[in-house]
């Protein structure tokens, strides 16, 4: 099979090879991978820039993959199953989506949604899921398209531009929080209401009791913006945050959750439980039959250049979603 394999001799380098199907990682299902995904995450794995591979070297990053099942020991999965492959730590600790074929636990892969493309899925990829299970965060908190403002921060990025069009075509009233004045077009056009300087309110975390805006946030960023979010909030509002995208800290008071109510939750794609990844695929599919998604950038790459575009979305240089055509 092919695959892109990274070695350390002592220094790191990735090449498009041939690669023994035998040395997969156990796992009962064997998967004919059509398609991956370029995320942050595989962007610092594959360039080195960042520390997410920890298996042993030689090893095939990627995090998410979709494919037909080739082969299973599992009763769960039967040949030609269309299955769906994000997290569990897939292409950190175990080999991943950029090869023709993988193998996985039985109980970590979710059936496609019936209308669902592998290449769309692959569109969505973690970000999108992260994105969704956000949405429904907000959701199981009772915050409803009409409860007000919704920020949503990092909102170029991979998980805010997702984030940005589900809770739009959903009826939410957007705020996309960004730096990037040239991304203010393509918010729009991802149905953001309202557009908001990401420095403004990242300086605005002081006092920790502040009026309240938001009724809900999806944060990718972390840091004193999340702060300044959980100032900001509303009563009984929810802040779900996933990311870390300005840094890990967060300076707080008490005073948001217990004078307004204010949700923090949590949200981890990695180890999300399969019925609510199942519960999340199958919004996500209605959203992209919906249209709703159409807006977002759809780039689709074969296996040879996922290097050279590595480089680029740590570099900030890519827009939208990057998919890639495994079988290329
Ligand atoms: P991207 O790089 O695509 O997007 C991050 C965005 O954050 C950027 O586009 C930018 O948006 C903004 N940003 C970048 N640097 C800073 C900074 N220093 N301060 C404030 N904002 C900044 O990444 P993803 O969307 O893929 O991931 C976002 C975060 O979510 C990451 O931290 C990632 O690790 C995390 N993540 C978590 C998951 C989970 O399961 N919890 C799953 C997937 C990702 P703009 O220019 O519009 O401001």
């Amino acid at each position: 099979m092919r695959a892109l394999l990274l070695t350390r001799d002592p220094d790191l380098s990735v090449t498009l090879t041939e690669v023994d199907e035998a040395d997969l990682p156990d796992g009962e299902v064997l998967i004919d991978v059509s398609h991956s995904s370029l995320n942050y995450k595989d962007g610092l794995a594959v360039t080195g820039r960042g520390k997410i591979v920890r298996g042993d070297f030689p090893f095939v990053p990627g995090i998410d993959l979709a494919g037909t099942v080739a082969a299973s020991v599992s009763d769960r999965w039967a040949e030609g199953d269309a299955v769906i492959l994000t997290g569990w730590g897939t292409g950190e600790d175990r080999w991943g989506g950029f090869a023709e074929r993988a193998r996985a636990s039985a109980d970590h892969l979710v059936a496609s949604p019936g209308s669902l493309s592998a290449e769309d899925a692959m569109w969505i990829g973690t970000a999108g899921f992260t994105a969704m299970l956000s949405v429904l965060a907000l959701e199981a908190h009772g915050v409803g398209p009409d409860a007000g403002p919704i920020a949503v921060t990092g909102a170029s990025g991979g998980v805010g531009s997702m984030a940005t069009a589900l809770l739009a075509a959903a009826g939410y009233e957007v705020h996309a929080v960004t730096g990037t004045a040239s991304a203010h077009g393509y918010l729009r056009a991802l149905g953001a209401a309202e557009i908001v300087d990401r420095h403004a309110l990242a300086d605005a975390a002081e006092p920790p009791l502040q009026r309240g805006v938001w009724a809900g946030a999806v944060d990718s960023v972390g840091g004193t913006t999340l702060a300044a979010l959980l100032a900001q909030s509303r009563r009984h509002a929810c802040v779900a945050a996933c990311g870390l995208a300005s840094g890990p800290a967060l300076a707080t008071t008490v005073f948001p959750f217990i004078l307004r109510g204010v949700t923090l939750a949590g949200i981890d794609s990695n180890t999300a439980p399969v019925p609510l990844r199942e519960q999340a695929w199958a919004r996500l599919a209605d959203a992209v039959a919906a249209g709703a998604l159409s807006a977002v950038e759809k780039t689709v790459i074969p296996l040879a250049d996922v290097p050279a575009w590595s480089a680029r979305i740590v570099d900030g240089d890519t827009v939208g979603r990057v998919v890639v055509d495994t079988r290329t």
